[in-house]
């Protein structure tokens, strides 16, 4: 029975082996933080639930209908029915693009991160957690893991990369592989940069709604010092009545310049910063929460296409690096192709 390794949890990652869950590959998924779903992630906290890494999806390809609608439960799905506006430096607030508001936004009622759990228990999907791995060797077309702790895991005959680019590329240059090989992987992966980001969650104590039918502010200019204000109210079973939870997703400039501020400054900043922008008195801040996303979002690609020497060995990747933006159904779908992709390689049906 051919083996796959996956690095990797996220939406990508998790996609891919779902496709290949019907075959007759074992297929090993290792992920380094405790939960799955990566930067399409949720917390619970004080009776709330938030999205504070993607705050929502749309779902625009077929593939992903399928899975989303046919393969998944939907009972869980929530739609959110507000339209994202948007605001400039100066304060002006005004409602989006019709264009760009067309078509539904989901996210969990559990949650944005359900999706990837939804993935797992569906497709019986085999995750070891809590492992970093930090290392891979290649030898008598063999692949072997080695994670954070040394513990060595072996005998596959590939292996799929998922996470941001920049981890990736520290993980081929750590490998005992091919040194041309690495530096022309890397040297594409290269291609593809993160923004970093700041997502900071304001629990108030009472009703705050955004100007008419908003959902969601995004800065249209990037010059204010926050890039985007959704209300996780919208979300149905996220927020108890009579409070209100609103992320603020830091502008990356503002993130880069405040990386390494203490939390509550960030917090201040954030709270400050929602205050003036809008037109409403805030209710008292009950509590906070903040996360800092080192690779948020990437703003330009490496190309698939010239990842293709990897293959010869067994070497397959896929993630947002290969897309240039920070989208979920597009990340599905990078992970979709890789399953393909191993299959072929694999010869598994
Ligand atoms: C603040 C923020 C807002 C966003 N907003 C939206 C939005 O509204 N709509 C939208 O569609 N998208 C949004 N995105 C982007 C979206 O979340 C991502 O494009 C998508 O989740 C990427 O999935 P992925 O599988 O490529 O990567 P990831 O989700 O990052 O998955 C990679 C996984 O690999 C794991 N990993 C990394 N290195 C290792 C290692 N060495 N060993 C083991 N595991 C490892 C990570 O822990 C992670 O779980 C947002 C992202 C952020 C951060």
């Amino acid at each position: 029975m051919p083996k796959i390794a996956i690095i990797g949890a996220g939406l990508s990652g998790l996609a891919a082996a779902f496709q290949l869950a019907e075959t007759e590959a074992e297929v090993v998924l290792f992920e380094k933080s405790k939960g799955f779903s990566g930067r399409a992630a949720s917390r619970t906290k004080n009776g709330c639930r938030y999205d504070y890494g993607a705050n929502y999806f749309k779902v625009n390809c077929n593939d992903v209908a399928a899975l989303l609608f046919r393969d998944l439960p939907t009972e869980g799905l929530c739609r959110i029915m507000g339209d994202v506006w948007t605001f400039t430096a100066d304060g002006t607030i005004e409602p989006g693009d019709p264009k760009l508001n067309a078509g539904a936004k989901w996210s969990y009622k559990g949650g944005i991160s359900s999706l990837g759990k939804l993935l797992v228990e569906v497709g019986n999907l085999q995750v070891t957690r809590e492992t970093t791995i930090t290392k891979l060797e290649y030898e008598d077309g063999s692949w072997t893991l080695i994670d954070e702790k040394l513990n060595s895991h072996s005998g596959f005959e590939a292996v799929l990369l998922t996470p941001p680019a920049p981890q990736t590329i520290a993980l081929l240059n750590e490998s005992e592989i091919d040194e041309d090989l690495v530096a022309h992987l890397t040297g594409e992966l290269a291609q593809s940069r993160y923004h970093s980001q700041f997502c900071v969650a304001l629990n108030l104590a009472g009703t705050v709604t955004l100007p008419g039918n908003a959902y969601a502010l995004i800065n249209s200019d990037r010059e204010h010092a926050v890039a985007w204000l959704s209300h996780e109210n919208q979300k149905a079973e996220h927020v108890p009545a009579g409070e209100t939870l609103l992320i603020a997703q830091m502008a990356p400039a503002w993130t880069q310049d405040h990386y390494h501020d203490p939390q509550e400054d960030i917090i201040a900043a954030a709270r400050e910063a929602v205050k003036k922008l809008l037109p409403t008195e805030l209710p008292p801040l009950q509590w906070a929460d903040t996360q800092r996303w080192r690779y948020a979002h990437p703003y330009s690609a490496a190309s698939l296409e010239a990842m293709k020497p990897g293959a010869e060995l067994g070497l397959f990747f896929a993630g947002d690096a290969f897309i240039g933006k920070g989208r979920i159904p597009r990340a599905i779908e990078t992970g979709f192709a890789a399953g393909k992709h191993l299959r072929q390689y694999l010869a598994i049906g």
